[in-house]
């Protein structure tokens, strides 16, 4: 885990992403964000803290809270900690160019003994404490592709059928500043 795939993708003295520093404090609870990407084609990035970087997910149609439902996720390259706090526009012409607003964010604990083994054993289990999400989700590694995961609720209190409550359309904007994406593109 590290972050040199996110730099090389990026310059920073032209997107106002954070460059992340290296030396990242470990706080007392394991930080979870979701951003809401307009990029090409929208997505949400899942992200959780582990070891010291922000292990991350591309997941098109957003989670969803129908434990029938498994939502493709897509494992891309670490982001730095300090990412969970980005919510701006990407210039056009640069990697992942578009708005991001911070959709959910939180805390995560994992229900694995051993989350970095889980990890890359590629089965995680967790609990999620965001303002959105919360309760029991698990991330399982599809096999056949090296990047496929899908994103799972758990059955429990705060489980829904997808018939009944759509959380990405209920609620589609940010948790931190209460913008929605067109706000923040016109920022931009
Ligand atoms: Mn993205």
């Amino acid at each position: 885990m590290d972050l040199k795939l996110y730099r090389k993708k990026r310059h920073f003295d032209q997107t106002p992403e954070p460059r992340g520093s290296d030396e990242q404090e470990a706080g007392p609870e394991l930080r979870y964000v979701i951003q809401k990407h307009a990029a090409s084609h929208l997505h949400y990035d899942f992200r959780l803290e582990l070891n010291g970087v922000l292990v991350s997910w591309a997941v098109p149609k957003g989670p969803c809270l129908d434990p029938s439902i498994k939502r493709l996720a897509v494992h891309v390259e670490d982001h730095p900690l300090e990412y969970g706090d980005f919510e701006g526009n990407i210039p056009k012409g640069h990697y992942g160019a578009g708005t991001v607003i911070i959709w959910d964010t939180g805390t995560w604990v994992p229900t694995d003994k051993n989350p970095q083994h889980a990890y890359s054993k590629g089965s995680l289990s967790f609990i999620l404490k965001g303002k959105k999400l919360k309760g029991k989700w698990k991330l399982v590694h599809m096999f056949r592709n090296p990047k496929t995961w899908l994103l799972i609720k758990v059955k429990d209190d705060y489980a829904r059928s997808l018939a009944e409550y759509d959380v990405t359309l209920k609620k589609p904007d940010s948790a931190v500043s209460h913008l929605s994406l067109e706000d923040v593109a016109k920022q931009a």
